[in-house]
């Protein structure tokens, strides 16, 4: 049976290491603060914001929420997020998506200031990505598959590791923070021809489709890694993630569950980048 990589292990790790970073700051006198901007009130966004308040909270990060109505214009939109820029009290700002369709997602990353992008909006941070360069912020969900599998102990350096999506989230930032670690990436999608072997020849499988239990025992590498990203609602309603889980666990060496695996982590990732940008100011 497969190792599983719990995410609530991961993210215990991270807790002790940022209680220690928190106090240093608040002795410095900065006290580290995520700034959530939330417009109109979606369950998705009530239910992230508040398990990214309380795991903010248990490492001593504050939080403040700003809330818009969902009606607010691009041009009002735009003159909160550069108050919010200019706010001393507010270290990383995560402003929840997708926006309204007649607010410009193209126009509005480029007005969070680069130094408060904690989850990778403003192309400046993008480009960092891909240029290797770690002084910006990557975004959180690869950022939290990096430190699960830096967990495990699991190495990168040389290892055939194949990527299932190339959203600008998941699949393509990932694959670029493995190319980092030198892995030998290669990115899946829905053009892909020979997806099932092309999974299962890798050394470490990544799952980020959004597809409910696509990748079936068939895709899963022998003695492989296999870490689901995926959030999904199987034909019962309950949560599952793109990896069939009990198939694999036969198969694999190593298996992130979902819930309880990558998605644990990912909250904990965001507030490692508020201290990150604390640290900064
Ligand atoms: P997107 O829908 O933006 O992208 C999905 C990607 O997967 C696309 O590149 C698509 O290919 C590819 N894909 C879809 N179906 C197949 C298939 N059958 N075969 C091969 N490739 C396929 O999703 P996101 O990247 O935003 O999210 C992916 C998953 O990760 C979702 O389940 C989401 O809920 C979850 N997620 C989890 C987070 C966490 O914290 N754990 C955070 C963010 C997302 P193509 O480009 O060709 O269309």
């Amino acid at each position: 049976m497969a190792v599983v990589m719990k995410g609530s292990e991961v993210a215990n790790a991270m807790k002790e290491k940022m209680i220690k970073e928190v106090e240093a700051l608040k002795a410095k006198g900065i006290a580290p603060t995520l700034g959530i901007v939330r417009l109109g009130a979606r369950p998705d966004d009530l239910a992230y914001e508040k398990g990214a308040v309380k795991r903010c909270e248990t490492v001593g990060i504050g939080s403040k929420v700003f809330e818009y109505p969902e009606k607010i214009t691009q041009a009002e939109l735009i003159d909160e997020i550069n108050k919010i820029n200019a706010d001393k009290t507010i270290h990383g700002i995560l402003l929840f998506r997708p926006l309204p369709k007649h607010i410009d997602e193209n126009v509005i990353k480029y007005v969070i200031s680069p130094q408060k992008d904690i989850d990778c909006l403003n192309p400046v941070n993008v480009a960092k990505v891909f240029e290797g360069d770690e002084s910006g912020f990557a975004p959180c969900t690869p950022t939290a598959v990096v430190e699960m599998l830096d967990f495990y102990n699991i190495s990168l350096e040389g290892k055939r590791v194949v990527v299932v999506g190339r959203s600008l989230v998941v699949g393509k930032p990932l694959a670029m923070m493995l190319l980092k670690k030198n892995a030998t990436v290669t990115i899946c999608h829905t053009r892909t021809r020979n997806l099932q072997e092309t999974c299962r020849n890798a050394e470490i499988l990544i799952a980020a489709a959004g597809k409910a239990k696509m990748v079936t025992g068939d895709f899963i590498p022998k003695g492989g890694v296999v870490v689901d990203v995926g959030i999904n609602l199987d034909e019962n309603g309950n949560l599952c993630g793109d990896v069939d889980y009990q198939a694999a666990e036969g198969i694999a060496s190593h298996i992130t569950p979902v819930p309880g695996g990558v998605g644990t982590v990912t909250s904990s990732v965001l507030a490692k980048h508020v201290i990150k940008a604390a640290s900064a100011f």
